[in-house]
């Protein structure tokens, strides 16, 4: 395993901005080591080359003529291929929008932009973000870097890898019921969901609108900081975001402040790290819980019980959603039609979009449509719908009494190590039972960060989930940030297939 520090989105900007090196050669190198090693990985279903080089030659102007550049200068950003890049191909792993070009830039990108970041490229994911393993897309296949025989997470899987891979330093995920903070965990690498709100979802290609939130996935806390800094606030284009709240760009200054976990109280809920869990994936993170109280934090025990509801409030409440927001693609007004009406003239406009939907979508997404139009229909709702509406409502104020006692409650991200490609492919309720630790934090909104703990011994990488109350982001970046201060799990990288020692 190498150990060699990899380059952080910090250490890039500042050799920009300081002149040591330029953002065209550090695009450059960036699409070379995709080149080089994405063909074994699969993280990467495009890049987006010319775009890149021309943003980084414009970075390079301003710089040479004397400007000082934004925080992100230079730095490459993978981009999950669901959120839209003008001009450019965004498919959401489908194959409905496999011929799809964005017509507009999605908010949280462009303020990246503004801030001098440069999109490098879209990442592969779960189709729609339907999955936790990746292997929902219609584009390829991802490897998880550390083992090929293993799922790298998902939906967000393609953007956990390239981070992982040191393939870039920073990446774009999308998080509805955890997927930017399982692939985070299964892959090594730090991931963040933000409260609900906090990022402008204009431009995001819709799951369920309720749940659905704008992350990203780097090495570090402090990256993530960063990126928040720079990709949050306000935005008129999108009505659920949170109003402004006083000046931004507080996050990374915040993250400087503390060195240790004093007076910080830390809730350990039975709930979340009970006997479902692997045992080994329990022993790496009591072992970091442990280490968290060294560092000064005091640990709680506390509770919230209806967290066992949690994963069928979930599916059927992002189910249900999904079968409203995915009635857009009929065939009609945009994304694949099938030529049935060419082939049989006549045909009725009924049979033309039956065969776009029965041929447009993989069979996930036609599952979960069908569950969740049963789930909402009439003579079902009250007892589906309804009660899975009601569910969450108890899951919010469970956590809500829970941080009257503690400020942050920690636990496993994900039940398991990563798992093999195929393990429970037939049986999706084992499937969704893995996401039993991340959709507590979706359904309340509220912050949620994984970072990297020690492996299992075998290799594997494990996450430890850190979820703090709604609003309060900036302080589960710091409890991250401190103990990667004190830890070098976060440096851990895999050897590629294709790279010899470094
Ligand atoms: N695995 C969950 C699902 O399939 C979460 C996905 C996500 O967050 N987009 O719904």
């Amino acid at each position: 395993m190498s150990t060699t520090t990899p380059m952080t989105a910090r250490q890039v900007a500042a050799a920009v901005a300081s002149g040591e090196t330029t953002a065209a050669a550090v695009v450059d190198r960036c699409l070379e080591r995709i080149a080089a090693h994405d063909g074994s990985l699969g993280a990467f279903c495009g890049t987006f080359a010319a775009r890149a080089r021309r943003t980084a030659a414009a970075i390079d102007d301003r710089i040479r003529a004397g400007e000082t550049p934004g925080p992100l200068a230079g730095v490459p950003i993978a981009n999950k291929d669901t959120l839209l890049v003008a001009g450019e191909r965004a498919t959401a792993g489908s194959r409905m929008l496999a011929k799809f070009t964005a017509p507009y830039t999605a908010s949280s990108l462009t303020r990246l932009e503004r801030h001098d970041a440069v999109l490098i490229g879209r990442t592969n994911m779960d189709e729609f973000g339907m999955g936790s393993t990746t292997e929902s897309s219609s584009c390829q296949r991802t490897y998880n870097p550390f083992g090929r025989g293993l799922v790298p997470g998902g939906s967000s899987g393609g953007s956990a890898a390239a981070v992982a891979a040191d393939l870039c330093p920073l990446a774009i995920g999308s998080d509805t019921g955890g997927s930017v903070r399982q692939p985070a965990a299964l892959c090594g690498v730090t991931g963040l969901k933000p409260t609900y709100g906090r990022v402008s979802r204009y431009g995001l290609i819709a799951y369920a609108s309720s749940l659905d939130c704008v992350g990203a996935i780097a090495r570090t806390a402090e990256d993530l900081a960063l990126w928040l800094d720079s990709a949050g606030g306000n935005d008129p284009a999108d009505a659920t975001t949170l109003p402004p709240e006083g000046p931004t760009s507080t996050l990374l200054p915040a993250l400087a402040r503390r060195d240790d976990l004093r007076g910080l109280r830390l809730g350990i809920a039975a709930e979340l790290n009970g006997p479902d869990i692997d045992p080994q994936v329990l022993a790496s993170t009591t072992a970091a819980v442990d280490r968290l109280r060294e560092l000064g934090a005091e640990l709680v025990t506390c509770t919230v019980p209806t967290a066992r509801h949690a994963v069928p409030a979930y599916y059927l409440l992002a189910t249900a959603e999904a079968s409203s927001n995915l009635a857009r693609y009929d065939g009609v007004h945009y994304g694949f039609r099938h030529r049935s009406d060419r082939e049989r003239p006549g045909d009725s406009h009924r049979r033309m979009t039956t065969d776009t939907r029965s041929q447009g979508f993989g069979p996930e997404v036609q599952l979960r449509i069908l569950l969740g139009t049963f789930a909402t229909s009439i003579g079902y709702s009250d007892r589906f719908y309804e009660r899975a509406r009601l569910a969450r409502r108890a899951v919010r104020r469970d956590f809500a009494r829970a941080f009257a006692g503690c400020d942050a409650i920690v636990c496993p991200t994900s039940p398991t190590p990563a798992p093999r490609f195929g393990e429970h492919a037939d049986d999706p309720l084992q499937r969704y039972r893995w996401d039993a630790l991340t959709v507590p934090a979706s359904l309340a909104g509220i912050p949620a960060l994984s970072m990297p703990v020690a492996p299992t011994p075998d290799g594997r990488p494990v996450g430890l989930q850190v979820m703090t109350p709604h609003g309060h982001d900036e302080r589960a970046l710091q409890i991250a940030h401190v103990f990667q201060q004190h830890t070098d799990h976060h440096l851990r990288r895999p050897r590629l297939a294709d790279e010899g020692e470094r």
